[in-house]
């Protein structure tokens, strides 16, 4: 395939130059396109610089076959084969600074972005760092219901989240907003209940609270600033791509198993696969081997029933990348 050269957007060539940074870009796995961009055109990508989020926020750029290097005292890094750069943030100032341009892009939780008035910049949920904002009060403290906190004193770092979810249920109260250690408010006298984060609720029980309701459920998203380039959002295009097809490995495994003949019907209803299973027969007479796909969460349920129908040896891969 010749080189194309469309007006102010990448070049694209099926070759991969040897004096120019080349990225690839799969338009589909028959026939991968490289994609050239001028330094000019590069994607900058906000990430918490240190916190609950971070490793995460890494360990997706790199499973989607992205290059850099890392160091904590950095600032920002440029990917080695994809043009982005990642600028390393607090988590609360990304929604600002990818709403303002200064970054394209950011990996921030729900939460925050909420929080900070800006849930437009969504682009897609990336599956972690999930976690839930809840209403908590002292365990021996009664509660029947939100209304029992009508008047009383909560405290919180989320006074957006919290204000909204009780202004729907009519419930007035008096918002404290602390950034930190919300869970010790009711034990030195601050509140009467408190809002925060919680993930297993351990925290709560070791400060003597019971979580009464759940105000937000949150997980880690990706953010765009809504006025980009279309240059940059071609590059945008490209890592969403990928980042999809890393999400949809990592919730699916490949199987392969061996099944009687006369099974074959009750195995393929049960692994219906991408398009349908894979069958090939075994040198053994009246067994198929059989390939397919399935998705974690059915994974356990679904092998009983193989079994029940005769499947035998079955093997379960992980995938690293799924293209849909
Ligand atoms: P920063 O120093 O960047 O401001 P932080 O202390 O505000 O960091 P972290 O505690 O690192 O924030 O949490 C970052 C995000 O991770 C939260 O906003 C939330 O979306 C998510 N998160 C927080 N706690 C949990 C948890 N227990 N389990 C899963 N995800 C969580
Ligand atoms: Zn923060």
């Amino acid at each position: 395939m010749a080189a194309v050269q469309r007006r102010g957007l990448p070049r694209i060539s099926s070759e991969i130059p040897s004096n120019k940074p080349a990225y690839l870009g799969l338009t589909s796995l028959a026939h991968p396109v490289y994609f050239i961009f001028p330094l000019t055109y590069m994607i900058r990508l906000a990430i918490q610089k240190s916190g609950r989020l971070s490793e995460d926020s890494l360990n997706l750029i790199r499973e989607c076959g992205i290059s850099f290097q890392t160091s904590s005292y950095r600032l920002k890094t440029e990917a080695t084969n994809f043009p982005l750069e990642i600028l390393y943030l607090r988590d609360d100032d990304i929604p600002g600074y990818v709403q303002d341009g200064v970054a394209d892009l950011g990996i921030v939780g729900q939460n925050v972005l909420v929080e900070a008035g800006m849930p437009a910049l969504e682009l897609e949920p990336l599956g972690f760092s999930k976690c839930r904002l809840s209403l908590a009060v002292p365990r021996a403290a009664g509660y029947d219901s939100v209304q029992d906190l009508q008047g009383k004193n909560i405290a919180t770092s989320y006074p957006q989240i919290l204000g909204d979810y009780l202004a729907e249920r009519g419930v007035k109260a008096n918002l404290h907003t602390i950034s930190g250690s919300v869970e010790i408010a009711p034990s030195i006298g601050l509140a009467e209940a408190i809002c925060d984060i919680v993930s297993s609720g351990s925290t709560l029980l070791g400060n003597g609270l019971r979580e009464v309701e759940t105000v937000f459920r949150s997980e880690a998203v990706l953010i765009a600033n809504q006025n980009m380039s279309a240059e940059k959002r071609e590059i945008l295009e490209q890592l969403q791509f990928r980042m999809q097809a890393v999400r949809r490995a990592r919730r699916n495994k490949y199987i392969l198993l061996n099944a009687p003949t006369a099974s074959l019907d009750a195995v393929k209803a049960l692994l219906p696969g991408i398009k349908s299973p894979t069958v090939t027969p075994l040198a053994e007479e009246g067994w198929v081997s059989v390939q397919s796909v399935v998705n974690e969460d059915d994974f356990w349920h679904i092998t009983g029933q193989l079994k029940a129908v005769g499947a035998e040896g079955i093997l379960v891969l992980p995938i690293e990348k799924m293209i849909a």
